[in-house]
């Protein structure tokens, strides 16, 4: 076996990786420098809508290169304009600013939220934002960010952020005071675990959030962009929020994020906000194809389709390996494990032979599964028995050998 390419050794080691280097990527599946294929449920962090290289994306970045690539973040561009109609037109914003990660898209939505209060409420800042949740990695959204551990980090951190329990309407309701501008929360907890917020819950956060004036922000990253099997979660819950950030999905594998909001709160004066990158036509060409494909009529009923499917075949293994069962929204789902053996299946499944199975551990006693939207039930089948094989070796040994 050939190990990988020196290089890696200059870059920062931020984190454990396997011993390979992936070198293509088709559909549902990822090819390693030994040429070793792994089905991937992964898929770039929930992040390539439509599997690896797909068409539409080699063709918009092609086409859009051949074109323009950056006329300048202060000019308008006609893939960026077209976009941000697209997403208007399909949700119950006005306004559109693009970017290039959620952690960004989430400080505009902080810095959104701080200047509408700064105009309407007094100066208030206070943004309540939830145990367990999880925003990006720059400092303010690390603040926002519930994740345990990350309050020791990089201290002092930005103030403002008053953490509530999800589903427990009564601890967010105990944070609210005269500084408090807004509630911010992932629909779906992602990172902790793929931990939905209950339709009653969302409901009464609605509600109080008229009740007191405060903007309601929904981080929309990894939930957002036909992820849930709707095209966004806020439909699935039936209340609107007043911002919404998008991230992942809607670049499909680029470097693409959104910032929307609704024209009331859309308070951003000339010079409060931008960035050189933000809007190029390169990345929003791809964004373009990607809703356009969200948008053909049966894409989201498929999604709907497969998450059910996703969900049904995860309880059947839960009931065969006696655990706790499954949960999450269309194609994002988490199987609860009866112990926290997560990181060792997650490296048995990546080192089955012939070909290795690409799931992800957010928790010691939980696997995340983010397919492509465009997966199929056969690799969903597929995916099942990698699963039950690497299940095997992990959990009963002796019963495998
Ligand atoms: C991934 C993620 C982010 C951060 O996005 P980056 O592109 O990594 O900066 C923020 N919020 C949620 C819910 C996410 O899943």
């Amino acid at each position: 076996m050939s190990s990988a390419p020196d290089p890696v050794q200059s870059l920062m080691d931020i984190t454990q990786r396997p011993d390979a280097v992936f070198v293509r990527g088709d559909g549902s599946w990822l090819t390693d420098h030994r040429g070793r294929r792994h089905l991937d449920f992964v898929q770039g962090w929930a992040v390539n809508t439509l599997g690896h290289c797909p068409p539409q994306i080699a063709r918009a970045l092609a086409d859009q290169a051949a074109k323009l690539i950056t006329p300048s973040p202060a000019f308008y561009n006609e893939p960026s304009l077209q976009l941000a109609g697209l997403l208007t037109r399909h949700s119950c914003f006005d306004r559109v600013f693009f970017c290039n990660s959620g952690g960004e898209a989430n400080e505009g939505a902080i810095k959104l939220a701080r200047k509408w209060g700064s105009l309407h409420k007094g100066g208030a800042y206070g943004i309540i934002t939830f145990d367990d949740g999880f925003h990006g990695r720059t400092l303010a959204t690390m603040s926002a960010s519930g994740k345990p551990g990350w309050d020791k980090l990089f201290e002092p951190k930005v103030p403002g952020f008053a953490k509530a329990k999800l589903n427990d309407i009564a601890s967010v309701e105990a944070l609210i005071d005269s500084n408090t501008v807004a509630v911010m929360l992932e629909p779906v907890q992602g990172e902790s675990g793929v931990v939905p917020s209950t339709l009653d819950f969302m409901r009464d956060l609605h509600a109080l959030t008229r009740k007191h004036g405060l903007l309601l922000i929904f981080d929309e990253i990894q939930t957002g962009m036909g992820r849930s099997g709707d095209l966004f979660a806020y439909q699935h819950y039936g209340v609107e929020p007043d911002i919404m950030t998008l991230g992942k999905g809607i670049g499909g594998g680029v470097p693409l994020a959104a910032l929307l909001a609704k024209e009331a709160v859309s308070c951003f004066a000339h010079g409060d906000q931008g960035g050189t990158f933000n809007g190029n036509p390169l990345m929003t060409a791809v964004g373009v194809a990607i809703m356009q494909t969200l948008l053909a009529p049966g894409f989201l009923d498929q999604v709907r389709d497969s998450g059910a499917y996703l969900s049904h075949r995860l309880s059947g293994l839960a009931a065969e390996f006696g655990m706790p069962g499954e949960r999450g929204l269309g194609l994002l789902r988490a199987l609860k494990l009866a112990t926290p053996d997560g990181a060792r299946i997650v490296e048995a499944a990546r080192l089955l032979q012939p070909v290795g199975l690409l799931v992800n551990a957010p928790r010691p006693n939980l696997l995340r599964f983010m397919p492509a939207l465009t997966v199929t039930k056969a690799e969903i089948d597929r995916m099942i028995e990698l699963l039950r094989e690497a299940l095997r070796l992990v959990l009963a040994p002796a019963r495998a050998a």
